[in-house]
């Protein structure tokens, strides 16, 4: 039986007083729930067209502001304040999962064993999203960084895809792999180059290098988005009325660079040239409303662009409990 509050004070008003042991005839209305602990799987669905699109998330990392070496520390904290982000600013690691009816694509594969506790979920979400890795015909990559090709291998270093083909871009492919640039690389960015090629590695039978402006399957096309990595790629997909972005990583930290897009990340292999991707997209995405998806905005990442007085703000998605 629930507890009735209001009988209850009637009841007990011409009493002494409500006594602990009051409440405690009933107590059933107290039943105590463990906490739970721990977070909700998360994953949201979506349609575009008659593609249906599932946003997966990876978990979440940190990028500390010194990331940014064109951000000024102050401003850059006045920002962020704004935004209310710490200055470590926690940032998602999304994975995009598109059903065309006849094939499962998944975009990106988060961070797998490399990540902290607070990421390499994807298996577990992809699980609670109905998902099994078997399912999946293809595994697309934006640019082979180790928050996106991660989750390509097991703890063992096997495949976790057993099925799928590896579509990498080829500028993408041809860089991380050549062996004369990574013997030339910094030594503090020569284990980006042992990570991508480890990860593309045991897929070398089902890999499909895919160009510019590729079709990589009915509605899906590839388009050449440099800067961040000199093959980094983004996604449209159009399907009946619909056209959406997944734009890779064109943005890592939502409260800085939609407002400065002109603070780069240190991870850009050419700082110059993402600020330039950056505004171009920037432009197009604010003036036709495109609906876009960041691996790196908060989940689920879906969202559009707007032009402000001066620079660009992120509008989110609204949630739907529909598909
Ligand atoms: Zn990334």
């Amino acid at each position: 039986m629930l507890f009735d509050r209001r009988k209850f004070l009637q009841a007990s008003a011409g009493a002494a007083a409500a006594s602990v042991l009051g409440f405690r005839a009933d107590d059933e209305a107290f039943a105590k729930a463990p906490f739970a602990t721990t977070q909700v799987p998360a994953y949201y669905r979506f349609k575009v067209g008659t593609l249906e699109v599932t946003a997966v998330t990876d978990g979440i990392i940190s990028l500390p502001l010194s990331l940014f070496p064109a951000a000024g520390k102050t401003e850059a904290l006045a920002v962020l304040a704004k935004a209310h982000r710490p200055e470590n600013a926690p940032t998602a690691v999304n994975t995009y999962v598109i059903n065309t009816g006849d094939k499962l694509i998944l975009v990106d594969t988060g961070y797998g064993n490399m990540a902290g506790p607070d990421a390499g979920l994807l298996l577990d979400n992809l699980k609670a999203a109905g998902f099994d890795p078997a399912q999946v015909d293809a595994v697309v990559i934006t640019h082979l960084h180790p928050d996106h090709v991660g989750g390509l291998l097991d703890q063992q270093g096997k495949p976790v895809f057993a099925n799928a083909a590896l579509l990498v871009g080829d500028k993408e492919y041809a860089f991380w792999t050549d062996e004369g640039i990574t013997s030339r690389a910094p030594t503090d960015a020569q284990k980006f180059f042992k990570i991508a090629q480890a990860a593309v590695k045991p897929y070398e039978k089902r890999l499909q290098l895919y160009k510019d402006s590729e079709e990589i399957a009915p509605g899906i096309v590839a388009a050449a988005a440099p800067g961040h990595t000199p093959g980094h790629n983004t996604l449209r997909l159009s399907s009946g009325k619909d056209t959406f972005l997944i734009w890779g990583d064109i943005v890592h930290v939502a409260a800085l660079q939609f407002a400065k897009p002109e603070w780069a990340i240190a991870f850009d292999s050419d700082q110059a040239q993402a600020i330039e991707t950056r505004k171009k997209l920037f432009d197009q995405l604010s003036a036709d409303g495109t609906l876009i998806a960041g691996m790196h905005l908060d989940f689920p990442g879906l969202g559009y662009v707007t032009r402000e007085a001066q620079g660009f703000s992120y509008q989110r998605a609204v949630w739907s409990p529909k598909i």
